[in-house]
């Protein structure tokens, strides 16, 4: 059971157990899904980077630019505070004030801009011209935020302690000097100015390496991303090449494998040494395999037919290729309704053949047995098929319930016989409505079938009808159409065999016109013979079926009377001879009339020997001349002895 499953599984993994379509669509599915993952890793690749890059640019680096700044601002109002150390005229001192102040906002501005977000705006300070315009990002890490507050306390510092020594200095130049105390405590206001700058600076510096850590960090997640989707992307086109190559030859293989099984088999028939009988194996479920299982049933159907042909060829009669074909047909074609027919050639009629798997009663109207070409396959030569045209011929009978397919069998050139099947229209109960059971392509398929065996037995049936035609021209008289004394000389074994066997007896009566060579004298030769066909037809009708009659030389007839009981022969005799002398034929010359005269002996009562009893009825024959003709004599014992024959 899991074994099953797994090895379905496997069949269709390698493609083996689906359609050709199938295949294609998931072979192609597959390199669509690797590509869809592959790209898929490469945007997010992608993505991040850019993502990692714009932060770098919009966030870290004006952050550093802002800080920048910040060192610049201060040490440049360091600059302006030592200028109004070094000045004593009241104008300059005031201007460098100015000018730290304004250093020292720029710098509270900056830093709430650093500590908010938004615009940090650089003006020159020599002519207050906008220089740059720098919008920074919030920043939210913990410890900037806190350097840039201790910045910004320093920051509000400083500007106290530039409001002190710039008061101070103004004081020392309005009163043409500071007293010593004064002069201690602006030196110490400087002192300690210095002191923040430092400090301001030493922070700011620290500030800007966290934030270069931060622009490190960042620059080392993005190499990272890099070097890993560079790995990832490697390793998935190295799997999907693999697989690729994989599958491709799984592809390839569940492909060319049976079409090369089917074209060696091919190879092997067009070079003649194929083993019809060989069937293609293939390990898949798809195209190629419904191919090479219709390939295995063109094979099979020709080695069958080829096998048909080689039996029916040694077959010993017509009759057993008959029975063959039906068999055929009734077995192996699954036709199991079917009628044959033989036609003959002289009588222009059709008659029915009689086999184990034949229908035995007609379906077609009685006259077609008489007159051949009221059947419309025989006339036309062609396939008549009444599910392709209702009601083709109007001779079927069986119309209602049945439909008919009638194939005419070509033998020789002319139509030989034909092969007609019936299929029943409709199933279902009565009162329902009716529903059509079959399958009008099985059928035809079937039928089709059937039409090759007949086709294959043409041959076959021509020759076997040749050989009987033959043999029966040679066992029988042209003109009168009875058997002649050859068949009788082959005949006579058999004849006797089944006579000793059954122990019955047989009336043998040798017949002979009266004075017919008048006849031939009076009315010439063309007429004695109308008169000996008329007299054979005559005898022949009253004889039984089971009587044999036979022309045994000129006028005379031989019938063997197979004496069922007795006086059988002698009734037989006397019929013939009533019905001679009743018979008036009419020939150019006028009406006829003749007698004629028979003796008769019986075998094996007379003699054991067969045509010893013949004599024996020639002898009594020749008493019935010489007692006066007309008339029938049993051979006596007494006949023999009398006369030396
Ligand atoms: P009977 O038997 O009564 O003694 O007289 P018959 O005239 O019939 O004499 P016989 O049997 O001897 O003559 C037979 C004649 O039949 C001789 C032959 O010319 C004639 N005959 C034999 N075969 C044929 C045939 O095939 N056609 C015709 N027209 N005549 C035939
Ligand atoms: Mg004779
Ligand atoms: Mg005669």
């Amino acid at each position: 059971m899991v074994n099953s499953k797994i090895r379905q599984l496997m069949n269709y993994i390698t493609f083996s157990d689906i359609p050709i379509w199938q295949k294609i669509v998931i072979f192609a599915g597959g390199g669509v899904a690797w590509f869809i993952i592959i790209a898929f890793i490469g945007l997010g690749a992608i993505v991040f980077v850019n993502d990692s890059s714009r932060k770098l640019t919009d966030e870290v680096v004006p952050h550093i630019q802002a800080s920048q700044k910040l060192v610049i601002k201060i040490r440049g109002a360091n600059v302006s505070v030592h200028n109004i150390i070094i000045h004593d005229e009241v104008e300059t001192v005031n201007g460098n004030s100015q000018r730290a102040k304004a250093l020292l906002g720029n710098v509270t501005e900056t830093i709430k801009a650093l500590l908010d977000g938004g615009i940090i705006r650089d003006y020159s300070d020599l002519n207050g011209e906008l220089i740059e315009e720098i919008k920074v990002s919030s920043i939210n890490d913990g410890v900037s935020v806190e350097y840039l507050k201790d910045v910004l306390r320093t920051g509000n510092n400083l500007k106290a302690l530039l409001e002190d020594v710039t008061s101070l200095k103004l004081l020392g130049i309005g009163k043409g000097g500071l007293s010593p105390e004064e002069k201690t405590l602006f030196m110490k206001k400087l002192g300690e100015y210095d002191a923040l700058t430092v400090q301001a600076v030493t922070v700011i510096s620290k500030l800007t390496s966290t934030i270069s850590d931060e622009q490190k960090e960042h620059t080392e997640r993005i190499n990272t991303v890099l070097k890993q989707s560079m790995i990832i992307f490697i390793a998935l086109g190295v799997l999907a090449i693999s697989l690729l190559i994989l599958f491709s030859y799984f592809l390839k293989t569940s492909m060319t494998r049976p079409l090369k099984a089917i074209t060696d088999q091919i190879k092997g028939l067009s070079e003649g040494e194929v083993d019809l009988t060989k069937q293609i194996t293939v390990g898949s479920k798809d195209e190629i395999a419904d191919l090479s299982t219709n390939f295995n049933m063109l094979m099979q159907t020709i080695h069958d037919m080829n096998t048909f042909k080689k039996i029916i060829e040694e077959d010993d009669s017509l009759e057993d290729v008959h029975i063959r074909l039906a068999k055929v047909f009734y077995e192996s074609l699954m036709l199991d309704d079917f009628t044959l027919y033989e036609t003959s050639d002289r009588k222009k009629s059709l008659e029915l053949v009689h086999t184990p798997y034949s229908r035995e009663e007609l379906c077609c109207n009685k006259e077609i047995l008489i007159d051949s070409n009221l059947c419309r396959a025989k006339k036309t030569g062609h396939r008549v098929s009444s599910i392709t045209y209702p009601e083709i011929c109007k001779q079927f009978l069986l119309g209602p319930e049945k439909f008919h397919i009638c194939i005419p069998m070509i033998v020789g050139g002319r139509i030989g016989g034909v092969a007609q099947f019936q299929f029943d229209k409709f199933s279902g109960k009565e009162h329902e409505r009716p529903t059509p059971i079959l399958n009008p392509a099985c059928i035809e398929r079937q039928v089709s079938k059937a039409e090759q065996y007949i086709k294959e037995s043409s041959a076959v049936i021509e020759a076997k009808r040749l050989t009987s035609a033959l043999k029966e021209s040679s066992i029988r008289d042209a003109m009168t159409g009875l058997y002649n004394r050859r068949f009788l000389e082959e005949y006579v074994e058999t004849l006797i065999a089944g006579t000793t066997r059954s122990g019955g007896q047989l009336g043998l009566l040798m017949c002979d016109l009266d004075f017919f060579k008048e006849v031939n004298d009076k009315h010439g030769h063309d007429i004695g013979d109308a008169v000996l066909k008329e007299t054979a037809s005559v005898i022949a009708k009253s004889a039984r079926a089971a009587d044999l009659v036979i022309r045994f030389g000129g006028e005379e007839f031989v019938v063997i009377v197979k004496e069922e009981k007795t006086g059988d022969a002698e009734a037989a005799a006397e019929r013939i001879r009533k019905k001679i002398s009743e018979t008036k034929v009419k020939t150019s010359g006028g009406i006829i009339k003749k007698t004629i005269s028979i003796g008769w002996s019986q075998f094996p009562r007379d003699t054991q020997n067969f045509w010893e009893a013949i004599k024996y009825a020639d002898i009594a024959l020749y008493k019935a001349k010489e007692s006066g003709r007309n008339r029938v004599l049993k051979f006596e014992k007494e006949m023999w002895t009398t006369e030396a024959y």
